[in-house]
């Protein structure tokens, strides 16, 4: 593998909860968490259940290489489904990881807040500040960019808006698009930028009528996106049980979307925790007939931009 390599793994591409057994064992039952590898900086997204293999692998190479651990982690939301697995999360226990969080707060309540209350005793033993790792918490606004260096994987800088931004080529640039529809409080989709390379993360999002036009300007021209397809158009629109306002997309939905931002590659996430291995792949064959250049989510797939 190349040292450039601009890497993007699938940890856990599961929607809303977690879907072991036998019915799931090809694309996998873990909650959401992507993986991105460039050079020596990690960068991760959402801290579902997958997050938990991902931390074991992470202290494999530890133990091999002795490098101290530093991982960029970029929230989408804090439903339980994108959080539950940071508790379990080896390297957050070395007293020699540092962990940069990035996410949203709300009117309310701030990120570090929020993430604490989703560690306390009687619910889990650990509370969050009791985890040994340093941990960095950052807030985010719409439209925000982090700097990372790709050599030391540590953050660089975090400008708003139309700031002017100051960054090396070899500067990895971490976007924010605030989207409005996934109950109740919204959801960060992330773009991933580097040496002209882009990566678009949309999970937890549900199209309009005619896409979601910010959303199709902010992934336009992607090397790679990861949008949400929980349904297909007959479950979304199930007269008995319909999912609108649900926040998950149809497939058709994130077809949509990459069609019209001229993206290369889409890979269609969050499955639906009912969805056996069969649905998902026949999921796969519908979108396939609408777009050629998509596939289902499956856990240990890596893709390199
Ligand atoms: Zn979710
Ligand atoms: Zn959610």
């Amino acid at each position: 593998m190349s040292t450039d390599a601009f890497n993007v793994k699938v940890f856990g591409c599961r929607g809303s909860y977690p879907k072991p057994g036998q019915d799931t064992v090809y694309f996998g039952g873990n909650t959401t968490c992507y993986a991105v590898k460039i050079r020596n900086c990690i960068i991760i997204f959402d801290a579902g259940t997958g997050i938990i293999d991902y931390g074991q692998e992470l202290l494999k190479e530890h133990q091999t290489d002795k490098k101290t651990i530093i991982a960029n982690l970029f929230l989408t939301h804090i439903h339980h489904d994108h959080i539950e697995g940071f508790p379990f999360f080896a390297p957050a226990y070395l007293y020699s990881t540092t962990i940069n969080i990035y996410g949203a707060c709300t009117s309310t309540c701030s990120l570090v807040e929020m993430l604490s209350r989703s560690m306390l005793p009687p619910y889990f033993p650990v509370e969050f500040v009791e985890t040994h790792a340093i941990k960095n918490v950052q807030e985010l606004s719409d439209s925000d960019t982090v700097l990372l260096d790709a050599a030391t994987g540590t953050p660089k800088g975090l400008y708003h808006g139309s700031q002017h931004l100051s960054c090396d080529p070899d500067d990895i640039q971490v976007k924010v698009l605030r989207g409005y529809a996934h109950p109740k409080g919204g959801i960060y989709i992330y773009a991933v930028i580097w040496r002209g390379k882009k990566f678009v993360f949309a999970t937890d999002t549900e199209g309009y009528i005619g896409s979601d036009q910010r959303l199709v300007q902010f992934c336009q021209g992607a090397d790679l996106l990861v949008h949400d397809a929980q349904f297909t158009c007959a479950t979304y629109a199930d007269p008995k049980l319909p999912k609108q306002g649900w926040g998950h997309s149809t497939v058709n939905m994130a077809v949509e979307v990459a069609q019209k931002a001229g993206v290369k590659k889409l890979i269609l996430t969050h499955h639906d925790p009912n969805d056996t291995d069969e649905i998902v792949r026949s999921k796969q064959t519908d979108a396939q007939k609408l777009f050629s250049a998509v596939e289902c989510a499956r856990e240990g797939t890596v893709y390199t931009l």
